[in-house]
């Protein structure tokens, strides 16, 4: 699906790496998490210090990874890269930790997902830069200290609130990433199209960037698809009608959304008049996971005002009912 902003199975991993800025400067937009960033990495490379622990969090696609890639590279050190459902056992992460060199960027995405018996190893390695291990059960179990290089842990989450506050009590630096601007996302549609060797109309990228709820990587997969096209209607250049056509069949609707926000929209008008309604209710009515829905589709539903939250559950705006041209019930 286009709109989740997960890796899909069919994507290219070579194009997508080649897509990734590499320099603080090359990444477009969030031009506050940069300017703050830039400063922290600017005086750790003063003080030769490892950069103080990042919390990266905000909705899928945004740039979380590409950032904290980002931030090794400024700090000249390894980028290792790793997720919190991998991560099992206390034992891999002490596999993680004793293999990094001094300074060292460890990413852990989803670090809102690391079981808790990894977690309370993680506090001392964060805070003091040392694991407690325990080997053995029983009678015979003895704990054993060992001693980590310094290092750099960006986590990324998309909500920090899923972060037990322990654990997000120990990054120093905790940066929300932004829905992007439409001028933004188009240069980064633009950069893209230069990447993929081919040429965008601006209309062209104006209208990809408006469509593509505000995300990089919905942004470049799209302008994938409609490259497509264009390239079989054997346009020179994408235009804006060949955009216009690809982005229809793709089921992306002129505000950016797609069939699964209009399941969730249409599901609350249809159903609860719009509502309040709770967040489990239209999971459940339209079959989709609630955790999904808060994470991925309602971020941006909240963002364009098609939906609020209210005390008593999720309303649908009058501005979503006029996208789709109804009538509130009773008006
Ligand atoms: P996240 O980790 O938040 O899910 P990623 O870092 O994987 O997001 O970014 C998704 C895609 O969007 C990447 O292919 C990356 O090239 C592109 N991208 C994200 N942010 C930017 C940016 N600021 N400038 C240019 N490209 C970006």
């Amino acid at each position: 699906r286009i709109v989740t902003g997960e890796l899909q199975e069919d994507d290219d991993t070579t194009i997508e790496l080649s897509l990734r800025p590499t320099k603080l400067n090359q990444y477009i937009g969030q031009h506050k998490v940069k300017d703050n960033l830039s400063i922290f990495i600017q005086a750790a490379k003063m003080r030769e210090e490892p950069l103080d622990h990042v919390l990266l969090y905000g909705p899928p696609g945004l740039g979380k990874t590409t950032l904290a890639a980002i931030i090794a590279n400024e700090m000249g050190v390894n980028f290792r890269s790793t997720s919190g459902p991998v991560i099992e056992r206390a034992g891999d992460l002490a596999a993680i930790l004793s293999s990094l060199e001094p300074g060292d960027v460890l990413f852990i995405d989803e670090v809102h997902r690391l079981p808790r018996s990894v977690e309370e190893v993680l506090y001392p390695a964060m805070e003091d830069f040392f694991l407690d291990i325990v080997i053995g059960n029983g009678p015979s179990a003895r704990s054993v200290r060992i001693d980590l290089p310094p290092f750099t842990l960006i986590g990324a989450t998309t909500r920090s609130g899923l972060l037990t506050a322990p654990l997000r009590d120990r990054f120093g630096v905790l940066s929300r990433l932004e829905f992007y601007e439409v001028k933004d996302l188009c240069s980064i549609v633009e950069r893209t199209a230069e990447i993929f060797n081919t040429t965008i109309t601006k209309e062209a990228a104006i209208e990809v960037a408006r469509r593509s709820r505000g995300t990089p990587r919905i942004a470049n997969r799209l302008l994938k698809r409609i490259r497509d096209i264009s390239q079989v209607k054997g346009e020179t250049e994408i235009s804006l009608q060949t955009t216009n056509i690809a982005l229809e069949m793709l089921q992306v609707d002129d505000a950016g959304l797609d069939h699964i926000d209009h399941k969730i929209l249409k599901g609350m008008i249809d159903g609860f008049q719009g509502g309040p309604v709770g967040l489990d209710t239209i999971a459940a009515t339209i079959g989709e996971e609630s955790q999904t829905i808060e994470d991925v589709y309602e971020p941006y539903l909240l963002q364009v005002g098609f939906i609020q939250r209210t005390p008593r559950g999720r309303i649908v705006t009058p501005k979503a009912y006029q996208h789709f041209g109804l009538k509130r019930h009773g008006e």
